[in-house]
């Protein structure tokens, strides 16, 4: 555990949640702050940080319970479409240090914004180029 980290402190019992299900590796529970409501948190038990330290074990787990919140997400709330969103880093807009998923049910004309602002490469040769820098580091 890690004292500093509220996720930690939420697996523990040290501070309340609302817990939506819960197994021996991972845990969902309600986020406090949704973006649409029905918002849901998967996390693993374990503290790890950020994805790229995190098993591979573990990650095949929490996308297996994202999956299944989202189910629920659709049955439960009519639900048509479900965002799933992972941010490591605080610029990538991550603000708890304990890697989650964030699934959020959406519905026809709910009015939410999560666009991407689109961008662009100078010219193909130019995307080719960093597709070869993430190719060559893999
Ligand atoms: P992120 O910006 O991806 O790190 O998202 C962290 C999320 O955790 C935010 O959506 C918060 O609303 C949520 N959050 C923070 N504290 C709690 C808490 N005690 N219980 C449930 N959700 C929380
Ligand atoms: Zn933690």
């Amino acid at each position: 555990m890690n004292t500093d980290c509220i996720f930690c402190k939420i697996v523990h019992g040290k501070m309340p949640s609302s817990i939506v299900c819960e197994d021996e590796k991972a845990m969902a529970f309600m986020d406090i702050a949704p973006v649409a409501k029905g918002h849901v948190l998967v996390i693993p038990r374990v503290h790890y940080d950020p994805i790229t330290a995190t098993p591979d074990d573990v990650l095949a787990h929490l996308i297996g319970v994202v999956k299944q919140v989202a189910q629920a997400q659709v049955k439960a709330l009519g639900a048509n479409g479900i965002n799933v969103s992972q941010a490591n880093g605080r610029c990538a807009g991550q603000l708890v240090p304990h890697i989650h998923f964030h699934v959020i049910p959406r519905s026809d004309g709910d009015n939410k914004q999560m666009k991407w602002v689109s961008g662009s490469y100078a010219d193909n040769d130019e995307m080719a180029s960093y597709a070869e820098n993430i190719r060559a580091a893999l």
